[in-house]
């Protein structure tokens, strides 16, 4: 994999002088710890890039560890999902691979120690009561009235939840921390809840899971993690990262918290992610609509523009809106070197050259990438009748409009001059249905002998040739900037984009397209990157995806027109 050249940023700098002062005897060590309750999205890229980046430039190590401890929203299907993503990404745990569920049973003992120093109890409170005595920001909370269990009391009613000897819900492991704490999360916090589901991973063997907050900081530990990297929201929960190590006199970590990457015009939030899926407003998690790494995978994107996209946008402490067009320019930058040029006509418009020999073709030589001599030349049939984008003509054009029009000539990409000399109507409905044009011979693959100008060059496609295919192409998922900017209570899905896909069925390619294989990438000129869609193409019926748009002047003209 090809590296970029890093930027530093204050996470880089805390790692350099913990080698400085050989914090961690010079090593490097971090984690990346998905839920497995959803797809991957690009805010986890991000993650991805930093944690295992880090590990790579520091000669150190990265784990991939599944936080699984809450069985009722997880599933088998992400476990695997999440590990494709990662290696599509570009990134190997090598045998790091964990489970926090691995470890339930270690879990397990170090709240037997805690219970044993008199540093965390069985509460029998519901939530509810837990929540009403919890206090608030200016009033320190109230004390359970099972706080003060003795330790015996505690370590027998511990194990026999672990047993099963009591229901769901009725009782908690709790921390014996402060009730009267600044900080709400350390007013005596739930480490243990009971609930009878079968867990993905351990099957039925636990009815007792611990919670995030107990488990994270005893996995990292566990693992000799060094850099604890994790977003912004946890670091109120830092206080308890450290509490629960320092109180068991264990291996400690250290917590830093970054901003999580937020894009514009769509979500990051798997609840919400979730609920497109299962409310069907997308196709699945790999909409190529989606901001999913199964998603951007489909819609064409690769991993090193990914890569790259999570360089530039850096880490920082402040939580801001990335642009949608910041990753659109990482992935167009990519393809503008690395993919070939081809003709396709998406909307075609049939255009008769009267003055050309009916049955004659020639090849006509095209070049696949002018970036790259590499790439070399194709040849494309040029025969009588072709077509031509619909909107590359206009019965009477605007003032800015230079493509073609009654009586005007234009040339051909890599063919010749034509004019158009007669516009054929549908009597009934007025639609346009054909143009008749003559062309110049003497133009061929290039300018006109006698230096006539013309001011446009549009692309074509020989009809009798075309390739037809079915191309999608997308708009933003959501059509306001902050989808999550709305009103409590709202559904967020209102302000989904219907117009976020155009499906045209009736496009025409060059023929050079017909072995064109599902992930293959092109630049369609003067329409954008496409890619033959890996779920629903065949030989027979192929469908492209468009990537991204080409940025030009002729796009924002045809904007305004
Ligand atoms: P969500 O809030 O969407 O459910 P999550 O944070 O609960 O996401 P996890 O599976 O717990 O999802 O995330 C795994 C790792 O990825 C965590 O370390 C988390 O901080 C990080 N992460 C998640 N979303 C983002 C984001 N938008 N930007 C950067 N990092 C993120
Ligand atoms: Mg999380």
């Amino acid at each position: 994999m090809e590296t970029p050249a890093v930027q530093k940023n204050f996470i880089r700098e805390i790692i350099d002088q913990d080698i400085a002062t050989n914090k961690y005897g010079g090593r490097v060590h971090t984690r990346f710890p998905p839920e497995p309750n959803g797809y991957l999205h690009i805010g986890h890229a991000k993650s991805i890039c930093l944690n295992f980046g880090i590990a790579r430039d520091y000669n150190g190590k990265c784990n991939l560890r599944f936080d699984d401890t809450n069985p009722q929203t997880e599933d088998i299907e992400y476990v695997e999902s999440i590990k494709e993503d990662v290696r599509w990404l570009g990134f190997d745990w090598e045998d790091r691979l964990f489970f926090a569920s691995d470890y339930f049973e270690q879990l397990y003992e170090f709240a037997v120690q805690l219970i044993k120093k008199g540093k965390a109890y069985v509460c029998d409170q519901t939530v509810e009561e837990m929540r009403r005595d919890r206090g608030t920001i200016t009033e320190p909370g109230k004390e359970s009235p099972w706080r003060n269990r003795s330790v015996e009391e505690n370590l027998d009613l511990f194990r026999r939840m672990r047993e099963g000897e009591f229901p769901d819900g009725s009782k908690t492991l709790r921390g014996k921390i402060d009730m009267a704490h600044p900080n709400l999360l350390m007013r005596d916090p739930v480490f243990y809840r009971i609930k009878r589901v079968r867990h993905h991973h351990t099957g039925d063997k636990w009815c007792i899971y611990p919670t995030y907050d107990f488990c994270h900081c005893l996995c990292d530990s566990l693992e000799g993690i060094t850099h604890s990297i994790c977003t912004l929201e946890f670091e109120v929960h830092r206080p308890l990262y450290d509490w629960i190590l320092d109180e068991l006199g264990i291996y400690h970590p250290q917590q830093i918290e970054f901003a999580r990457l937020n894009l514009s015009h769509t979500v990051l939030s798997k609840r919400k992610l979730l609920t497109l899926v299962q409310r069907k407003l997308v196709d699945g998690w790999d909409d190529p609509r989606m901001p999913t790494l199964s998603g951007l995978r489909r819609r064409g994107y690769t991993p090193s523009s990914i890569r790259k996209f999570c360089d530039q946008i850096g880490v920082a402490k402040a939580n801001t809106i990335v642009d949608m067009v910041v990753l659109e320019n990482c992935i167009r930058e990519e393809l503008n070197k690395t993919v070939p040029r081809v003709m396709a006509v998406l909307r075609p418009l049939k255009v008769i050259i009267d003055n050309y020999p009916e049955g004659k073709t020639e090849e006509l030589e095209a070049i696949n990438n002018p970036e790259d001599s590499s790439f070399g030349t194709r040849k494309i049939p040029f025969s009588r009748e072709i077509y031509i984008e619909q909107d590359d003509f206009r019965e009477d054009p605007p003032k800015q409009f230079y493509r073609l029009a009654p009586g005007r000539e234009v040339r051909l990409r890599y063919a010749y001059f034509i004019k158009c000399v007669r516009v054929v109507k549908d009597p009934l409905t007025g639609e346009i249905k054909e143009l008749h044009c003559t062309y110049d011979p003497t133009t061929r693959g290039g300018d006109a002998p006698d230096g006539r100008k013309v001011k446009a060059t549009i692309h074509w496609v020989s009809a009798s040739h075309a390739v037809n295919a079915q191309v999608r192409l997308y708009d933003t998922l959501f059509n306001v900037r902050n989808p999550d900017d709305i009103a409590e209570g709202a559904d967020f899905t209102i302000n989904l984009n219907p117009k976020s896909l155009e499906v045209l069925t009736n496009c025409k390619l060059e023929p050079s397209l017909k072995d064109a294989q599902p992930g293959q990438r092109y630049q369609f000129e003067r329409l954008g990157y496409f890619i033959v869609d890996t779920r629903y193409s065949t030989p027979s019926a192929p469908v492209f995806n468009r990537i991204v748009t080409l940025r030009d002047e002729w796009a924002k003209i045809a904007k305004k027109l």
